[in-house]
């Protein structure tokens, strides 16, 4: 009666809730939250809207406001590990904008997020298996924009410059981007510094900086090459870390031109997301990869044995309910 939706997760894709919490203006204006996290035990939440909507969400984890970045990486670190051992490991981060992706991914300099802190620990694992296992580390930066692929380490020559597009082709092996760039980085500050450059190029020929990351995907992908120096085993897998554009609604009254289609192609490649995420959850027959540029691109890091993990992000705030069950539902379709 209370709890109408029980949310269980299982296989290679988990789902992680995170939630921010109310920030200053909110508080000063004396917003409430929604979001209960005492009552609903072992990765569960309540959503308490009005009372007959009143909802319990089930996750592999749920971090509540106060949990930090180091909480959130203890989860998230088995993952490194993964990458290392060969599997392909896809980490999204999905919501409404102002809900905390790039903070659980980017993070801040003071508060490291996922991709530093996820790197950072391949490096040390790498370290550890020295002797034992030989490494090559390539990054990437891409960003997908009204269904367009652009390489972000190879734009920014000049400002206003379009960065270089790119396509996806189909190779025996799996998916390959032909011209993407690759950069081999041998331990952590050389990865970081290649991030950060793809990240910088983000805003060239963008008007508004923010707006625009909150309406693409951007995407790091660090690719390893791995070789077993005991048994001669090879090893190639590639961890993907993915800053998903902002999953908010806008109303068609408000969107014209421009805004409207960027509107359009956000919509179209998150449901494709969401489509392809829940067809392999349910081992499905047809995984409808081709759907979007983004599924198209991860085509060969989704299903088999590799491993999904989505962070949906939320917002504790009474004011963004709608957009918070529309979030934690399109988690509830990738079960
Ligand atoms: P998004 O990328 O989803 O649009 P941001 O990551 O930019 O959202 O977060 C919006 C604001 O909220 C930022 O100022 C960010 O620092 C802050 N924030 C988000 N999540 C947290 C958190 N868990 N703890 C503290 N501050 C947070
Ligand atoms: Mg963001």
């Amino acid at each position: 009666e209370l709890y109408n939706k029980i949310i269980e997760l299982k296989g290679n894709i988990r789902v992680f809730c995170r939630c921010r919490p109310l920030n200053m203006e909110e508080k000063a204006r004396g917003d409430g939250s929604v979001i209960d996290f005492g009552s609903a035990k072992d990765g569960g939440l309540i959503v308490k809207g009005h009372v007959s909507s009143t909802k319990l969400f089930k996750f592999d984890s749920v971090f509540s406001p106060e949990e930090d970045q180091e909480a959130v990486f203890k989860k998230t670190a088995p993952f490194a590990t993964s990458v290392l051992d060969g599997y392909n490991v896809c980490i999204f981060a999905f919501g409404q904008t102002g809900t905390g992706k790039t903070f659980t991914m980017e993070g801040t300099e003071e508060a490291r997020g996922v991709n530093y802190r996820t790197l950072e620990e391949i490096f040390r694992i790498i370290r550890e298996r020295q002797g034992l296992h030989h490494y090559e580390v390539t990054v990437s930066v891409l960003e997908v924009y009204n269904e367009q692929i652009h390489d972000l380490l190879l734009s920014g020559s000049e400002p206003g410059v379009a960065s270089k597009k790119l396509e996806v082709k189909q190779v025996a092996e799996g998916v390959h981007v032909p011209g993407l760039v690759e950069a081999p980085v041998t331990n952590m500050n050389e990865a970081w510094e290649v991030l950060q450059t793809g990240s910088k190029a983000r805003a060239v020929g963008s008007t508004n900086a923010n707006e625009h990351s909150s309406r693409s995907h951007c995407i790091h992908c660090v690719m390893i090459k791995g070789e077993n120096l005991v048994n001669g085993e090879c090893t190639r897998s590639k961890l993907w870390l993915i800053d998903l554009a902002g999953s908010e609604r806008v109303a068609k009254t408000d969107a014209q031109g421009e805004r409207l289609k960027e509107a359009q192609n956000i919509n179209k490649s998150l449901s494709a997301l969401g489509n392809v995420i829940s067809a392999l959850a349910t081992k499905s027959q047809h995984i409808p990869f081709r759907n979007s540029k983004l599924t198209h691109l991860l085509q060969d890091s989704l299903g088999g044995d590799s491993k999904t993990l989505m962070f949906v992000q939320i917002s504790p705030n009474e004011e963004d309910l709608g957009e918070t069950l529309c979030s934690l539902n399109f988690a509830s379709r990738v079960r």
